[in-house]
């Protein structure tokens, strides 16, 4: 047995002689003294240690084999692997926020009945009926806009779901101002199993960021909503902040608080940059975590965050096992006019569509650059797991191509310990009280 390629040792400051061991394959982590990581090194570790250590993924058997693996870990997705599709419903929305990366292209588009009736029978028959599960994220726009679409798309495939035996889901990615008690009741019964809203922080900032067309805040709607359901639907809080407005984040979740939210109920909690190193507008309501930015600032701004966040007692995301999109054979966008891309922030760029409901997928490996993080450099990093060479659209804001790694490495190296040590110090305060 060797150690991983996938593991960062850090040794303790606080505790001499001993290292925290975290695997980014498995997010597990390990409290190891000098002498049994020396002897893990050597391989001359006691029977028991290295049964644990094997099952946390710290050891691999021949870490040649490990990369060997590493290279076809997306090549032959399980047919339990969820069919994973996030649905534009529409180009349109009730609120104006000044940062809104679709602005340009929000033109209220909306999907018609036809497109919607193709996208029923296609994933019914190319997914349903082979037994594979569905995951669908409503996505807009606001894609509580269209709550028609969302009962027409979703009680036939929750009826063939149910017929086939396998399990239909769907989500929203939503502004949160018309997500009440009785449509989140109405949509939990047709399989809404969760929904992302962004609220900018506290009620006067909130509100400067993201008004209502007429130029009216939209918090207290949204607040109210998030009362009024967090205990019918799991819900991911987000908001998108600024240099000069991330530290009054913070009073958002205050004020949850203070109304008599249960922090513990709410599925993650995770603030994201406005604005990437480009200088170009990101994803706004999209931004949950996968494109990350590294800016000293902002690799600071999302640390501070996330220890105030679990502070309150809000969950945060923690590094998993994840890619982007593209590397991902079950994962697509589809637009309203039934459009396939691989990525929401693709949509306003025609030269990436890779083909529609009615034509079926293109071939995509080529345009799309895929598997650019099969390089020698890439396999012996431990952050691989984590990575798989970034975020296309980061590339293509940056240099206008996807043809290089967004290589996070400086990211990880500033932010990896201390956002492993804060959810050991959480858990630790969690089980003490
Ligand atoms: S390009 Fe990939 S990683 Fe970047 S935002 Fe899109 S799906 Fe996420
Ligand atoms: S892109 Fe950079 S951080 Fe990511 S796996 Fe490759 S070398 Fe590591």
């Amino acid at each position: 047995m060797q150690l991983s390629t996938y593991l960062k040792i850090y040794p303790c400051p606080d505790q001499p002689g001993m290292n925290l061991v975290y695997s980014t394959l498995r997010s597990s982590v390990v409290l190891l003294p000098d002498d049994l990581l020396e002897a893990a090194r050597n391989k001359t570790l006691p029977d028991e240690e290295l049964e644990t250590l094997t099952k946390l993924t710290i050891l691999t058997p021949d870490r040649a084999v490990e990369r060997e693996w590493m290279l076809t870990i997306f090549d032959t997705p399980r047919r339990s692997t969820p069919f994973s599709a996030i649905v534009v419903l529409n180009l349109d929305c009730n609120l104006a926020c000044p940062y809104c990366y679709e602005e340009s292209f929000r033109d209220k588009r909306y999907m018609g009945a036809g497109t919607a009736a193709l996208l029923v029978e296609t994933i019914r028959r190319e997914r349903i009926e082979k037994g594979q599960p569905v995951r669908l994220t409503f996505y807009g726009g606001e894609p509580l806009l269209s709550l028609d679409l969302i009962r027409a798309i979703s009680l036939p495939l929750r009826e063939a779901a149910l017929e086939a035996g396998v399990s239909y889901r769907f989500s929203l990615v939503s502004n949160g101002t018309l997500l009440n008690r009785a449509c989140a009741e109405e949509l939990v019964a047709l399989g809404l199993s969760g929904a992302k809203i962004t609220i900018d922080g506290p009620s006067e900032l909130h509100n400067s960021s993201r008004p209502y067309l007429s130029g009216n805040g939209s918090y207290e709607t949204i607040v109210g909503n998030v009362l009024d359901i967090f205990d019918i639907v799991p819900l991911q809080l987000g908001g998108n902040f600024s240099r000069d407005n991330y530290r009054d984040f913070p009073g958002m979740l205050d004020d949850l608080l203070a109304r008599g939210i249960d922090p513990a109920r709410i599925g993650a909690t995770l603030f994201a940059p406005i604005t990437p190193k480009s200088g170009e507008r990101t994803l706004s309501d999209f931004n949950t975590g996968c494109a990350c930015s590294y800016e000293p600032w902002l690799m600071e701004a999302g640390v501070w965050l996330r220890e105030e966040t679990l502070k309150r007692g809000f969950p945060a995301p923690r590094p998993k096992l994840s890619a982007c999109m593209v590397e991902l054979e079950n994962d697509l966008v589809i637009t309203c006019d039934g459009s396939y891309y691989k990525c929401p922030a693709f949509i306003s760029r025609p030269e990436l569509r890779i083909g529609s409901l009615a034509e079926g997928l293109r071939d995509y490996h080529g345009s799309h650059n895929m598997d650019l993080w099969k390089t020698e450099e890439c396999l012996e990093c431990a952050y691989l797991p984590i990575c798989f060479g970034g975020c296309r659209q980061l590339t293509l804001l940056r240099s206008g191509e996807m043809n290089e790694v967004d290589c996070r490495r400086e990211y990880y190296d500033t932010v990896l310990e201390r956002v492993v040590r804060q959810d050991l110090d959480y858990q630790r305060t969690k089980r003490e009280t």
